[in-house]
């Protein structure tokens, strides 16, 4: 069994329903994260699509007027809480175009941590199952290139702390052979590094038609061969899923030569030890 050294393992990627595609209240996440012994846990539910000026389809945030809600929500839960440390996070979309509106609009709330995710090229949600077909009928080669320049122009904007779930472009499946995938690798550690980036090792990939881990093991090595920082995170849309997979998860992360963990308050990045237990 892993533990991350001194201070209990952390989950920093949960949602709440306020994203309309998540279950169960904050406080019944707090719970599961207490029964399996995680120190701090930070929710990360989706930023609103309506402050950036994009119509929904069918919601997958939270609406405008709900943001002031949700952060007193996780607010007054952290405040209540006394043995677990509960962080205030958002997950916001990387929308080209939309940078400055986010460098005026991000600043005003009292985050944590901001995880910076692509989950749209142009109109297409590609991450959502209902939009999955898609993947098919494109090709493939241009889906893999158009999504890994979004995520380095993500990480060049300076808008966030951690990259999301980096390789999520996997999620259905859908893989470009490894001497392909080497060059987007290289990059894109190299791109989280001169900008200075966490990510996070986003558990909810085994869980989908990946079946891995998002970064994989190849990505997630050279990151650590370049001593980017990385966070853990279990994707939550459900009180269950809290800290899944968590020990694969540290054994992988120690494996490819990880030793702590970046943690976050009020946006300043800090480390906790990842060791084995004795
Ligand atoms: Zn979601
Ligand atoms: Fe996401
Ligand atoms: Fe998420
Ligand atoms: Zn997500």
């Amino acid at each position: 069994m892993l533990r991350a050294g001194a201070v209990p393992m952390i989950d920093y990627h949960m949602h709440t329903p306020l994203c309309h595609h998540a279950t169960g209240s904050p406080a019944e996440y707090l719970e599961v994260a207490r029964q399996k012994g995680i120190g701090e846990i930070g929710f990360a539910d989706h930023y609103p699509l309506g402050l950036l000026g994009v119509q929904q389809h069918s919601p997958v945030t939270m609406s405008p007027g709900e943001l002031s809600g949700y952060i007193n929500e996780i607010r007054a839960l952290a405040a209540d809480e006394k043995e677990i440390t509960v962080r205030l996070g958002i997950e916001v979309d990387y929308i080209p175009g939309k940078e400055e509106t986010l460098a005026e609009l991000l600043p005003r709330e009292p985050f944590d941590y901001i995880i910076g995710s692509i989950h749209f090229m142009g109109d297409w949600d590609f991450t959502h199952p209902r939009h999955a077909a898609l993947y098919n009928s494109s090709d493939l080669g241009q889906i893999y290139s158009r999504y890994f320049e979004l995520l380095w122009q993500a990480c060049s904007s300076g808008l966030f702390d951690i990259m999301g779930h980096i390789d999520v472009v996997k999620k259905f499946g859908h893989r470009l052979p490894d001497e392909a995938m080497e060059f987007y690798w290289q990059r894109t550690a190299s791109i989280l590094k001169k900008n200075d980036l966490c990510f996070e090792l986003n558990t909810a990939g085994r869980a989908a038609p990946a079946a891995e881990f998002y970064p994989g093991r190849r990505l997630l090595e050279l990151c650590s061969r370049k001593e980017v920082p990385v966070t853990l995170g279990s994707d939550a849309h459900g009180p269950e899923q809290v800290g899944r997979y968590f020990d694969d998860a540290l054994a992988l992360l120690h494996d490819v030569g990880y030793r702590e963990l970046a943690v976050f308050s009020r946006r300043q990045r800090n480390f906790i030890p990842l060791e084995r237990e004795k």
